[in-house]
């Protein structure tokens, strides 16, 4: 997931998603007390780096506390400034300040993220609504929006090239959106608000933590029917370091559960899980996020009247490339029949082979990922275990590396001097060069899971690419939760998860190829519907032949996936994609809808499963995403209203992989570069729809989604974009 377009307001550094991990807002000041190695400038090579190992965890709180003191101070010089305002004494000033923030946030974001024990829980408790309060004061200072709004007012009077405009506009929009023009009054509520929701969206992911630890645990050998020796292995180990050597536990986390709900025999243990993973937050007891829930709806839906909008999703919009919730809906809908149709066809030939096995059952929702298994094998001949074998992590990480050398001409080599420093012994570096043998940023790789860690996978901007001040090269993160294998053994990760490795380093390569003045537009500081576009795209590449003969490797024999189980894996890319749509759109759904019910008290059990009634939900499939545990839309305000965004920029990303193929594949050098010029490196310094068009020649359309997808065609499919955020 992303900050919504950060800059001003303070720090806001990037987290992009997948599963997890929504931005924190930036907050009041309090003794600063003696020197805080958090506060320094980061010193090391090619601009400094993230002083891990030099700080105690006790520093974060005094280091946010005085680095948000002292943004507060520039940010008070610039409002106080006695020459009329300029873009260079105001908007580019504003650039300039808030440095020390920026690098405290970007450590607390990887702790509240990646290191989430007991005592940074306790302090992201504490600095969550007094991040979100020092956000509201720097957009409710009045003599700082002023000049904003006269620079604004004047754009065209100042000798301004585009970047400069659009930055210029970015900042009036977003204080405007932010309250800036509200009276006093108004002002105080909103920032109460803002404040409450912030303490909500802590406790809410802190009860999704809490019940993340949960497990099932599996008593015998005969519990273990079905399951592949790496599966059996992995819950030994999970089991093993919770405390129960000898027995095998299935941990209530994705990357956990849908390998056992695929393979495992045992049906009712199946359910058991199924149960275990769909109820998080759902359970009536302490962590229980229904109440939340509807205290999380009530405040925004105040806060958007307060904002003059009809409803949370209106406000939400206004700024991505939908602009509309009516437009982000359409599209929703657009593809819903024809995803429910196909999962009707999907449960038929999974219950078809159930009944020629006498299995005596109707297929249930914890049948699916089992029986879908089956007709994988039957009608394609692919059983997912013949894959893995061939789908190394740290193979296909270099797969990864050699695509963005071939699209991007970016070299990676690994810092193992350890002159890198790092905030768990897990997590390694490479640096990062461009074509010319310049240095292009740093990359971090954290794959592992482990206690305290969100989880899911995500892509993380530590330091966002500038040159304002002089080259400031960028700093991003890849985080993953595969399971850390034994000392010296490769670590085989499934299909699915070859694809999200590549979806993330889509994210990291954005932020790498980054190329812009101003450090609030750089990289994935896009909006929200268009910074999934260049990750999903890059998914493509992991099933290129290149990457498939030189990189899937069998990790005994070291032979390259033979080509007739390439033939295979292609064949059957369009398998399932009836459950994968439906399961991930009746979240977008009813993320939509909780967003445009307006401020009627919401109880999130009833309005899920009433709205899911009136869908037409198949029985068989549950939301990707329950609303009692749905991170993207109630840990922040990042993915709410917007987890639409998928299906938008998979809209682009379908669209824009047939532009290769049509110039001769998926190694064209010319597309390559008009991709890299028009999107991978223009961070939002273009509006997301020009870039596009500069890439395509020409609006996307729906018609290449739906062929990906394998769904009908819409004789009528009109582009899903015009115009994104104005100028
Ligand atoms: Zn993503």
């Amino acid at each position: 997931m992303t900050s919504s377009a950060a800059g001003i307001l303070g720090a806001t550094i990037v987290t992009l998603g997948c599963a997890t991990n929504p931005p924190k807002p930036a907050a009041p000041p309090q003794a600063a007390g003696p020197a805080n190695p958090l506060l320094e400038p980061w010193t090391g090579p090619w601009g400094g780096v993230p002083p891990f190992g030099r700080f105690k965890v006790a520093d974060l709180k005094p280091a946010l506390d005085a680095a948000m003191a002292e943004n507060l101070a520039e940010d008070d010089r610039i409002a106080k400034d006695p020459a009329a305002p300029t873009f260079d004494n105001t908007i580019a000033a504003l650039e300039r300040a808030g440095h020390a923030l920026d690098r405290v946030t970007a450590v607390y974001e990887i702790y509240t993220s990646t290191m989430n024990d007991d005592e940074v829980q306790a302090i992201e408790r504490e600095m969550a609504p007094k991040l979100a309060a020092f956000n509201d004061q720097i957009v409710q200072n009045k003599k700082l929006f002023e000049r904003i709004a006269a620079v604004y007012e004047k754009r065209d009077g100042f000798d301004l090239n585009a970047e400069q405009k659009r930055l210029v506009w970015l900042d009036y929009t977003q204080f405007v959106r932010a309250g800036a023009k509200l009276d006093e009054a108004a002002k105080k509520q909103l920032s109460d608000l803002n404040q409450r929701l912030a303490t909500l969206f802590t406790s809410f992911s802190q009860n999704v933590l809490e019940e993340g630890s949960q497990m099932v645990l599996l008593e015998s050998e005969a519990d273990l029917a079905g399951l592949p020796p790496a599966l059996r292995e992995a819950a030994a180990s999970a089991a093993a370091s919770r405390g129960k050597t000898g027995k095998w536990a299935v941990i209530n986390t994705r990357s956990s559960v849908d390998p056992f709900l695929t393979w495992s025999t045992r049906r009712e243990l199946r359910e058991k899980v199924w149960r275990m993973f769909t109820t998080r937050g759902d359970h009536g007891d302490a962590h229980d996020n229904n109440r939340i829930i509807a205290d999380i709806l009530a405040l925004r839906a105040q806060r958007a009247k307060l904002l003059g909008y009809p409803t949370h999703a209106h406000w939400r919009l206004e700024d991505s490339m939908a602009k509309t919730p009516e437009r982000a809906m359409a599209l929703l809908e657009a593809v819903w029949k024809p995803a429910v149709a196909r999962v009707r066809e999907e449960v038929a030939d999974m219950q078809a082979i159930a009944n020629a096995e006498r299995a005596g059952i109707k297929i249930e929702p914890w049948d699916y990922r089992f029986y879908a298994e089956k007709v994988r094998k039957a009608k394609y001949d692919l059983d997912q275990n013949d894959v893995k074998p061939y789908l190394q992590l740290e193979k296909l990480r270099e797969g990864m590396f050699w695509v963005a050398g071939e699209l991007f001409g970016l070299q990676f080599k690994q810092i193992t001097d350890g002159s890198i420093p790092v905030y768990h012994p897990d997590v390694r570096v490479w640096e990062v060069t461009d074509t010319s043998g310049k240095h292009a940023g740093l990359w971090f790789f954290d794959p592992y899971a482990r206690p305290g860690k969100n989880s899911g996978a995500w892509m993380n901007e530590y330091r966002r690419q500038s040159r304002l001040e002089g080259e400031v090269p960028v700093i991003v993160s890849n985080n993953a939760n595969f399971v850390k294998g034994k000392a010296g053994e490769p670590i085989l990760i499934s299909w699915d998860d070859a694809r999200t490795l590549f979806h993330e380093f889509g994210h990291a390569l954005h932020g790498l190829n980054s190329n812009v003045v101003y450090p609030s537009l750089a990289g994935t500081s896009v909006a929200r519907d268009y910074v999934e576009f260049p990750s999903q795209l890059l998914e493509r590449w992991v099933s290129t032949r290149p990457v498939l003969d030189r990189f899937a490797l069998h990790y005994q024999t070291g032979q390259p996936v033979p080509a007739e189980l390439v033939r295979k894996i292609e064949k059957s890319e369009r398998f399932n994609q009836g459950f994968i749509t439906v399961e991930y759109l009746a979240s977008a759904l009813i993320d939509m809808k909780l967003h445009l019910a307006g401020e009627a008290p919401i109880d999130a059990r009833k309005f899920e499963r009433e709205t899911l009634a009136s869908l037409g939900m198949p029985s068989e499939i549950v939301m990707r995403h329950r609303t009692a545990h749905f991170s993207h839309v109630f840990a922040g305000d990042g993915y709410s209203a917007g987890y639409y965004s998928y299906l938008w920029s998979d809209t682009l990303s379908a669209d824009a992989w047939e532009a290769f193929l049509e110039a001769g594949g998926p190694y064209d050098k010319a597309v390559a570069r008009r991709l890299r010029d028009n999107v991978f490196s223009a961070g939002n310094k273009v509006d997301p729809a020009d870039g596009y068009r500069a890439f395509r020649g020409r609006d996307p359309g729906i018609a290449a989604l739906m062929r990906k997808r394998g769904f009908p065609v819409p004789s009528d499919s009109a582009p899903p974009s015009s115009s994104a955020a104005g100028k």
